[in-house]
């Protein structure tokens, strides 16, 4: 009896200890919050006043670029950002694809289908983190309407494009003023420009340079909400986006039609300037000779795409896969339409499709500037300075650890 007491008292006291850890290590355990511009390109604040990020960047860090992933394309990134893997592990191959397991189509604007955890591959930050019992809150970062892996983050909202950002904003500023038992320790938000504006002006056109200013006079407020909290000592904050943005020229368009039969193919995905194809039976050669004839745009066959854009295994990557050179659009047949003015989707090797990267907070040097790297290195970085046990991924520590204080 006396030593079932004894083993009693034993178990009580080491899981009393480690619950205890965990609390304390709640306690101490700082706050991340990852802001995504869309389209918000590299170069943009070389020539564009941006006094906010320029002192963000003097009081923490700048990378010289962030390099997207293939396709550098808004959904394959934000999802690449927040699992650490490149699209051909994650499954967000495209903005649409065509998924042969189930039959079923993916695209943006498909809420039933952007809102189904079937189509997301591994694991987003959130899940890593509140698998670990930390909570985390998402306003529209892609992935976070779908359940993955049992889980979403603790709060969530449903993605509505006209929901103003000074109101995004508050929430976030609001989620930080949560009790402590209730407040998430990792916070993902969302603007969509400047990528409209890109889209639809062209890169560095006034109101391109119009847009970047005002969301950039919008981060003076913000950073001066975080830091009138009384934990803004333990907020670390990371600026970013998911690609650059390229300038097109309409005249400079390639047309598919010219080169295909529409009775070759049996599936086709995407828009300017990548498409994914999968030929009818019997007319795989024809599409590849066809499409191999053309000019300004490459095409590959899955499993041939060249190493470095790591793309083209997974089966949503169906037969061919094609985009157009840079400075080149690529459209599937003529229409009415002149514009946009500006594009991505490009080759990570063009580095106007490279996006921002700043980070300020305790976990981050001051006045440091960091060498361009991937993003899919952000999942390991986060996850480290969240003190989470990451899961198994593309991206790598070693290559960000340079930029954390000791
Ligand atoms: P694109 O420039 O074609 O790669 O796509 C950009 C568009 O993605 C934006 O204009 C948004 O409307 C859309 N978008 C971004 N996040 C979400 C989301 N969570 N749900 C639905 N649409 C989104
Ligand atoms: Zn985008
Ligand atoms: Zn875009």
């Amino acid at each position: 009896m006396r030593r079932f007491i004894k083993t009693i008292v034993f178990f009580l006291l080491v899981f009393g200890s480690i619950s205890c850890i965990k609390d304390q290590k709640n306690e101490t355990r700082p706050y991340l919050i990852i802001l995504s511009m869309d389209g918000f390109r590299w170069d943009y604040p070389d020539s564009i006043p941006t006094p906010k990020l320029d002192a963000i960047a003097a009081g923490g860090v700048k990378a010289v670029s962030l390099r997207p992933a293939f396709p550098s394309k808004t959904f394959p990134n934000h999802y690449t950002m927040a699992t650490g893997l490149y699209p051909d592990h994650h499954g967000i191959v495209l903005n649409s694809f065509y998924d042969p397991a189930s039959g079923r189509e993916y695209a943006i604007r498909d809420r039933e289908a952007v809102e189904d955890g079937y189509f997301y591959g591994g694991e987003p930050i959130w899940v890593t983190a509140e698998k670990q019992g930390i909570k985390s809150a998402s306003y529209f970062w892609v992935g976070s309407e779908a359940e993955i892996g049992g889980l979403r983050p603790s709060i969530w909202k449903r993605y509505e494009h006209d929901f103003p950002y000074t109101q995004r904003m508050d929430s976030v500023i609001a989620w930080l003023q949560l009790p402590p038992e209730q407040r998430p320790h990792l916070i993902l938000w969302y603007m969509d420009e400047p990528d409209y504006s890109g889209h639809y002006y062209g890169p560095f056109s006034e109101g391109t340079n119009n847009m970047i200013m005002y969301q950039d006079s919008l981060l003076g407020i913000y950073m001066e909400k975080i830091n009138a909290l009384p934990i803004a000592e333990e907020i670390n904050l990371i600026f970013t986006s998911d690609h650059g943005m390229q300038a097109s020229d309409p005249e400079r368009t390639a047309y598919l039609e010219d080169y295909i039969k529409d009775s070759w193919v049996k599936n086709l995905q995407g828009y300017n300037p990548n498409y994914n194809i999968l030929a009818e039976d019997g007319c795989m050669d024809s599409l590849y000779h066809a499409l191999t004839a053309g000019d300004h745009f490459t095409v590959w066959k899955a499993g041939e795409v060249p190493e470095r854009l790591h793309y083209g295994t997974h089966p949503r990557i169906t037969d061919l896969i094609v985009c157009a050179d840079s400075a080149w659009r690529l459209k599937w047949k003529r229409d009415d339409r002149k514009g946009p003015y500006g594009d991505h989707g490009y080759d990570n090797r063009n580095t106007d499709m490279h996006a921002i990267f700043y980070a300020t907070g305790p976990a981050f040097k001051k006045g440091h500037v960091h060498p361009t790297f991937n993003n899919v290195d952000l999942y390991p970085l986060m996850a480290y300075i969240l003190g989470l046990e990451p899961a198994e991924v593309d991206g790598k520590l070693e290559n960000v650890v340079d930029m954390l204080e000791d």
